[in-house]
């Protein structure tokens, strides 16, 4: 009545073991199994299905008998092999690095953020990029998002606009970041993310260090808003200017360095 050919392949292109893979895709039919952890070798001895499931199947069970029947014909078994578990990538060996490229392979991170892990910027600074293209960082908008009580309202406190403090408003349209801009001759195009606005940006500049300059600006807005709440400080353009020179001086003694440095 049953076909014995499916179980050749049983073991085959699993990843984490036949268990798992069995359990998830066939629940049914894996629910009869006498032994849920037999090995290949032990399930070619077997003498008969009654030995290796318990029977009758139910008609669900046998569905998946037969689809699993299916899948299995197609993955190539070596008899003369011993089992052997081993990982999608055909290796026995575990890597976090073979596990990470597995599981992203198919995954499409947006162009920036190679641009900002390919800065020469500061860890921190480049953190705090990461921050403000995945829309984490800590505006009056997100804090009222995560249920804070933002008093007296959500709008930017870098202008007298009342806009709401949000990424897109904060770094690239409220008018102190715009007069700031201004003075790098930073335009930005309309109806773009903030990612796909700073990546037109690099395109049209066709300069070197264009991502670490729109990193170190951006710091530099983003620590007089600061201030400005928890400080009590003044923003202004010139403040702003002198801070920005200040870090591209500190963080470009440190690209020195790293040219000098021996790889
Ligand atoms: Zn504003």
């Amino acid at each position: 009545m049953y076909n014995w050919g499916w179980f050749n392949s049983l073991f085959s292109g699993v990843i984490f073991g036949p268990r798992k893979f069995l359990h998830l895709s066939f629940q049914f039919f894996f629910s009869f199994a006498r032994n849920k952890d037999i090995s290949v070798k032990q399930l070619l001895q077997a003498i008969d299905l009654d030995s290796i499931f318990q029977l009758p199947l139910t008609l669900h069970a046998y569905d998946e008998m037969l689809n699993l029947q299916q899948y299995l014909n197609i993955i190539p078994y070596n008899p003369g092999l011993d089992d052997q578990w081993i990982f999608i990538w055909g290796n026995p060996s575990y890597t976090s690095s073979r596990y990470y490229r597995m599981v992203f392979q198919n995954f499409q991170a947006h162009g920036i953020f190679k641009k900002i892990w390919k800065s020469k910027c500061t860890p921190r600074l480049k953190f705090f990029a990461w921050l403000i293209f995945v829309d984490r960082l800590n505006t009056r908008n997100m804090l009222a998002r995560r249920h804070f009580n933002v008093q007296p309202n959500t709008f930017c406190v870098m202008c007298t606009g009342m806009e709401e403090e949000d990424i897109t408003h904060l770094f690239f349209y409220c008018p102190f970041a715009s007069a700031c801009w201004s003075k790098l001759g930073f335009h930005w195009s309309a109806h773009l993310d903030p990612g796909d606005k700073v990546l037109d940006l690099i395109s049209q500049q066709q300069m070197p260090f264009i991502m670490d300059i729109f990193i170190m600006a951006a710091w530099e807005i983003w620590k007089l808003h600061n201030a400005k709440i928890f400080d009590n400080g003044t923003p202004s353009i010139r403040l702003w200017l002198k801070n920005f020179k200040c870090l591209v001086k500190l963080q470009l003694m440190r690209v020195r360095e790293d040219l000098h440095t021996p790889s």
